[in-house]
């Protein structure tokens, strides 16, 4: 069944299409020698080339073309060798050059498409329109002075992908399964963080609605907007309007909208009357873009495995349920994790151990992958503890959770702590012995045919021992001692 809003008309479709600036991971801009670092000292990572100075000439930083290129590979994307840079003409405060250098007819990445997961399982193929890179802004400050406002030029300069989707969405739903595939590939790929917090990642959201069977109609624009979860909110919200306007007998105007995430509606920015003549032409100061064939070969010989091929592999060569597979892979350095605990060992053992207690050890700490308190090596050594009996399956879960706490390895807690479990079948014996003389009743019952009263047995002689009897020497020596 697919996605519809509900209106006095009847139902309406939902038409998405996203445009996504992705700032690329580079140590220095797209034109300039100036860092990038994220949270500087304001108009401290500055060239005079991002000031505009007059006279000052850019000069493109190889490896954020790489970097566009690398992200075009693995957006299964046609590669430009030949693509051009054009000045995007605009007066802002925070735009000293006057222009923006960007791609306007020929970008460096043409067509290309990601495949997406719904929640209902069923896979979708969205297109890719356009990859080209360009140029961020400064950023105004308005909030450190009650009559004045400030510049902080550090962004400026900075290289962007800009990355355009066909209009081939249709829920709110698509639209952040689209974003979070595209986030998790950038990341795979080393090309862009993604930290939509810190602004890295920003999507301008088109809509339109209409009726089954129409083509497109008229579009609005929300811009900039910084998190998956508002993404999918401003559609619903944006979509809404639309429906209203038109079931009013009005008429939408494309226009540029602002999505206020406190009130959850969309406000108009800007309408196409006003919009900016940008007066583009091919920058003067840089050559066209050029670039071989062989080269992009050899990036591409260099891509990493990326998420759809992992989680493929998760499935075909572990032996994993898609669903682990799919959780497992979510993240870079989840799957590194995995991996390392996998490697020598059950992969299946090792994929219910990562989702299942360990998971729940970081959720219940706050903390990620990245600053776990258990590394991928102190867990394998645990399920080492699990394999050779050292410890039980529930010991092993207690462990963990002492791992969780403490950050120390597994032999060291089970030491300290006596956590060892008890295979010696003398000692078994002598404490089923015990709990069967004091509780000889119970004993006569069960011989007398209460079959049930052998969860009790197993119960008292685990207590007896602390939770440490192996579970499966304890069942059979009950067994046999009672019957
Ligand atoms: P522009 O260059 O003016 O921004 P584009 O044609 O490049 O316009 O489209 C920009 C974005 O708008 C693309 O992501 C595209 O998929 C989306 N888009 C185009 N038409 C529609 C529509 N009718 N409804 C929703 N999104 C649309
Ligand atoms: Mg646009």
């Amino acid at each position: 069944m697919s996605y519809t809003l509900e209106g006095a008309t009847g139902p309406w479709e939902v038409v998405i299409g996203l445009e996504v600036h992705a700032q690329i991971t580079s140590q220095a801009k797209l034109f300039s020698g100036a860092a990038t670092e994220f949270g500087a000292e304001p108009n401290s990572q500055v060239s005079f080339v991002d000031a505009g100075f007059p006279g000052m000439l850019p000069v493109i930083n190889g490896e954020c073309v790489a970097q566009a290129v690398r992200t075009g590979l693995g957006l299964n994307a046609k590669v430009n060798l030949w693509s051009r840079f054009d000045r995007k003409n605009y007066f802002y405060a925070d735009l000293p050059q006057g222009y923006q250098i960007s791609q306007f007819e020929f970008p460096v990445i043409g067509t290309g498409e990601i495949e997406i997961t719904l929640a209902d399982g069923s896979v979708k193929n969205i297109g890719i329109t356009r990859l080209h890179l360009e140029q961020d802004a400064g950023k105004s400050l308005h909030d450190q002075h009650p009559s004045k406002s400030y510049i902080d030029l550090n962004r400026s300069g900075v290289a962007l992908m800009e990355i355009v989707s066909e209009p081939d969405l249709r829920s709110p739903e698509e639209a952040g399964a689209y974003l979070t595939k595209l986030r998790q590939i950038l990341r795979y790929l080393g090309t862009c963080d993604g930290n939509m917090e810190q602004g890295s990642l920003r999507a301008d959201v088109n809509v339109s609605v209409r009726k089954a069977g129409e083509g497109f109609r008229t579009r609005c624009e929300v811009k900039n907007v910084n998190s998956i979860r508002y993404v999918m909110q401003a559609v619903e919200a944006e979509a809404r309007r639309q429906i209203e306007v038109w079931e009013e007998g009005g008429e939408v105007v494309q226009e540029t909208r602002l999505f206020d995430t406190s009130r959850g509606v969309t406000r108009s920015m800007r309408s196409k009357e006003d919009a900016h003549d940008y007066r583009y032409f091919p920058d003067p100061d840089l050559p066209p873009l050029v670039i071989e064939a062989a080269w992009v070969e050899q990036l591409k010989a260099a891509l990493p495995e990326l998420p759809d091929a992992r989680r493929a592999r998760y499935v075909g060569e572990y032996g994993l349920t898609p669903y682990d597979a799919h959780v497992l892979t979510l993240e870079k350095e989840t799957a590194a994790f995995y991996e390392t605990v996998a490697k020598g060992r059950d992969p299946k053992v090792a994929a219910n151990w990562v989702t299942g207690d360990f998971f729940a050890g970081l959720n219940r700490t706050g903390r990620s992958i990245a600053n776990s308190p258990v590394s991928a090596g102190d867990l394998g050594a645990l399920l080492d503890l699990l394999k050779d009996n050292t410890l039980s399956g529930k010991l092993a879960k207690e462990v963990l959770e002492v791992m969780v706490d403490t950050g120390r390895p597994p032999a060291e807690i089970v030491e300290q702590r006596g956590m060892r479990q008890v295979t010696d079948t003398g000692a078994i014996e002598a404490v089923i012995d015990d709990v069967m003389a004091r509780n000889a009743d119970k004993v006569a019952e069960y011989r007398g045919g209460k079959d049930k009263l052998f969860g009790f047995f197993v119960g008292q002689t685990m207590k007896a021992m602390q939770g440490k009897g192996n579970p499966t020497l304890v069942n059979d020596l009950l067994k046999r001692k009672l019957g």
